[in-house]
């Protein structure tokens, strides 16, 4: 088996460690210090292909395999964790499950633009009360005609206040545990999403990992 590394996947490692170095590493410590959030960073990553790198050409992403996005992880994780963060989210838990399994009509309207780098996505699933312990999340998803209707609290969610997509987890039936959860996509300014960041965290001090409120927020069934 060869585990030598392409000339492509060089090229990637490559050009996101220069970008890195060169647009955040000299700033990094101040940002951390301060608690400094830039969102800018993520226009820029998306401009870099780094917010598709591995979502198929068809879905506007960059078609690249598994060792480049490590590759580019490591890259990034080196110069601080909020630049990781935004690939393991908006990347990993949010557009590789729209991927996975969403409609074609789903692909479209989200995964292309989050592939694109146009729109910044999220995964919410942690609570105030549930953490690993993810079955028991309080969240209720209620069926309201072609509807339903989300009503709960997240908590600790990376790019909570910046996102423009959210794969939001609700339970059917608490009694159900983890039988009964379930995944929406809600798009930030849905009525009854509010988001808001959390201050004076002991690490990722750059980035924003915040809260989100869902009251009676509608979403198609
Ligand atoms: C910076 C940051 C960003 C995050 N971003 C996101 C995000 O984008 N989306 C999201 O949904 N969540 C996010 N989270 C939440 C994260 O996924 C949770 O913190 C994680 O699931 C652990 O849950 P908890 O903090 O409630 O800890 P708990 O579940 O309360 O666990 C506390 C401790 O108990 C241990 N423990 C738990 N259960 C058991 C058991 N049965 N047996 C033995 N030991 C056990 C755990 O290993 C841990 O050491 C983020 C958290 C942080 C800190």
């Amino acid at each position: 088996m060869d585990f030598e590394l392409t000339p492509e996947q060089i090229q990637v490692r490559d050009m996101v460690r220069e970008w890195a170095q060169r647009e955040v590493a000299p700033y990094i410590r101040e940002w951390d210090a301060k608690g400094e959030y830039h969102p800018e960073i993520y226009r820029r990553m998306g401009e870099l292909g780094l917010l598709g790198l591995p979502i198929p050409e068809r879905y506007g992403g960059g078609g690249f395999d598994y060792v480049t996005l490590a590759l580019v992880c490591e890259e990034l994780e080196a110069v601080d964790t909020f630049l990781r963060v935004a690939i393991s989210v908006h990347v990993g838990l949010n557009s590789l499950t729209l991927l996975q399994w969403g409609t074609e009509e789903q692909k479209q309207r989200w995964l292309v633009p989050q592939a694109r780098g146009e729109k910044l996505a999220t995964f919410a699933l942690t609570e105030p009360g549930a953490g690993s312990d993810a079955g028991h999340i309080q969240t209720r998803a209620v069926k309201d005609g072609d509807s339903y209707i989300l009503n709960g609290e997240k908590m600790w969610i990376s790019l909570a206040n910046t996102a423009d997509h959210f794969l939001v987890f609700a339970t059917l039936d608490p009694a159900l545990g983890h039988r009964g959860l379930c995944a929406f996509m809600v798009e930030r300014g849905t009525p009854g999403l509010t988001t808001g960041s959390i201050h004076g965290k002991l690490g990722v001090r750059a980035g924003d990992t915040g809260w989100i409120s869902l009251q009676n927020v509608r979403v198609p069934a």
